[in-house]
Parts: structure tokens; sequence; C-alpha cells
């Protein structure tokens, strides 16, 4: 039996000002200590980043029940003359332990390729920052039968060049794009059938060891109903949540969704 912590993380994207975050910040980090079983992250805007880490985040010697903060992007590049970028050592600075990598606004809004990810991803691992890699396939890649090969086609474009060494924190975001904030949710069934396809690419790019300790998570429109069935799937160790992670007590729901996902299982 696995013995994969669960993550659950909430993306928080463009919806927070400095002062929204760190009053939701506040509420996460309680739902947080009630459940130490399940690793919670937020991924808050840059400018909320020092403030949600020096209020909730395990800086320094790790705060017990502290959540991970996270940046929602970061630079391919280390430093210099690159407006408007924020590189992962300065993400680190702030005291985050986290990055989003390659979530489907940054692949499909703002053209980013797996190339671009790859060189995200080294950032992200030099930097220590616990990478979550977003892959998944369009509702036409869908419709064209076509999932199963685009998600191995992000792992291995964003994993080439990566030693599994290196990939060691890796956290891999099953984000269906058609789902995302749209209120469609994959089936129980197809989720679990892309984590397959995450865990046997992985398998085949390092070792079926590497493979079966990395978290896959299931992102698109996760709410707090649906969290405990999603996450009572063996496949599914967590979520990344947009929309739904914006409401403290909807949040709260979805991290107790997954803890009851350690209770059924027996704990970890
Ligand atoms: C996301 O932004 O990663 C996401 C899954 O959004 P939502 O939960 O709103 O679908």
């Amino acid at each position: 039996m696995a013995t994969r912590k669960p993550f659950v993380g909430g993306n928080w994207k463009m919806s927070a000002t400095r002062a929204q975050s760190l009053a939701l910040a506040r509420l996460v980090a309680e739902s947080a200590r009630a459940h130490p079983g399940v690793d919670v992250a937020v991924f808050p805007s840059f400018p909320a980043l020092v403030e949600v880490v020096g209020a909730i985040g395990g800086v320094g010697a790790e705060r017990s029940g502290a959540v991970i903060v996270g940046g929602q992007d970061c630079s391919s590049h280390p430093s210099g003359a690159f407006t408007g970028q924020v590189s992962a050592a300065m993400i680190k600075d702030t005291g985050c332990t986290s990055v989003l990598i390659g979530h489907s606004e940054r692949r499909h809004g703002l053209g980013e390729s797996d190339a671009v990810l790859s060189k995200k991803l080294g950032m992200a691992c030099e930097n220590g920052l616990i990478p979550v890699l977003c892959v998944g396939e369009t509702h036409g890649e869908r419709e064209a039968g076509r999932a199963d090969a685009v998600i191995a086609t992000h792992l291995r474009g964003a994993l080439a060049g990566h030693t599994e060494e290196s990939m060691s924190a890796l956290v891999v975001a099953y984000e269906p794009v058609w789902a995302i904030g749209t209120g469609r949710t994959a089936t129980v069934k197809d989720a679990a059938e892309a984590h397959r396809t995450v865990r046997q690419t992985l398998a085949e790019l390092y070792s079926a060891r590497f493979a079966e300790q990395v978290r896959v998570i299931y992102g698109g429109s996760v709410n707090a109903k649906n969290a405990a069935e999603i996450f009572a799937c063996e496949e599914i160790d967590g979520g990344l949540v947009g929309g739904a992670s914006l409401i403290a007590a909807d949040f709260s729901a979805i991290i107790v969704g997954a803890a009851s996902r350690i209770s059924t299982r027996g704990g970890f």
C-alpha cells in the first residue's frame, strides 16, 4: 500500500489583496494545524508572499502545523534583465518552500513550452523549492483520445535532463484544462487512469520506486462537496484547488476530505 502523505494546495491566482491573503492564510493555518497528516499548501500572489510566510509559513526552525507557502510561477532564468519576472531564488528568499510550474493558465494563456518549464523546474529544485508540476489535456485532446499521450508529453518535456535525485520533492498535479474553473470535474475513473499514466511515465523515465513515492494530485473544480469522493481514490493523493480555496470554510472541508483518506486507509 502506498504511504504518500496527502497534499492539498490552494492556488489563489490573482484573486486576493495582501490583506485578504493574510486573513485567508490565518484561517487555512487553523485547518492545517487540525490535520497534521495532510500537507497543506497555499500559493498567494507575489506581493503577499512575505506576509503570508511570516504569518503561517514554516520558516527557519520548522513550525509545527506550518503551511507550505509557494509562488505561482518562477522564471526560467536565475537572474538578470528579465523585467517583470521573479526568480526561484527570490521566491526562496521570501521564505517560501514551494512553487507551481506549468499551470495551464501559463501554458495556454502565455504559451509556456515544455522546454521553458523544464528550465523552471530546474530553477525550483536548485533552490530547494517543492515543485508542483501541472500537466493535463485540453477538451479537444481528450475528445481525440489523446489525453494520456499529452500527459506523457508534458512530463517527458518538463523532466528532460533532470535526474531522479534532483526531482525527489516533485509533486505532479493532473489538471485537465477543461475542468479548471468550469465546475466540471473529471470522473474519478478518468482521473485515476490519468494518474496511472503519470506514474507509468515516471517509472519509465526514472524507476518504479520513484513513481510509487511521488504524490500525484488532481485539480479541476474540486470543491467542498466532491473532495472526499475524489480523494478516496487510491491513485489520487490530494488536490490543487482554485476557486474553492478562496473560501476558508470550503478549503477546510477539502482538507478534511484529504484527512479522511488517511483514516480510511489506516493512517500513514
Ligand atoms: C487551478 O487553478 O489549478 C484549479 C484547479 O482551479 P479550480 O479549482 O477553480 O478549477
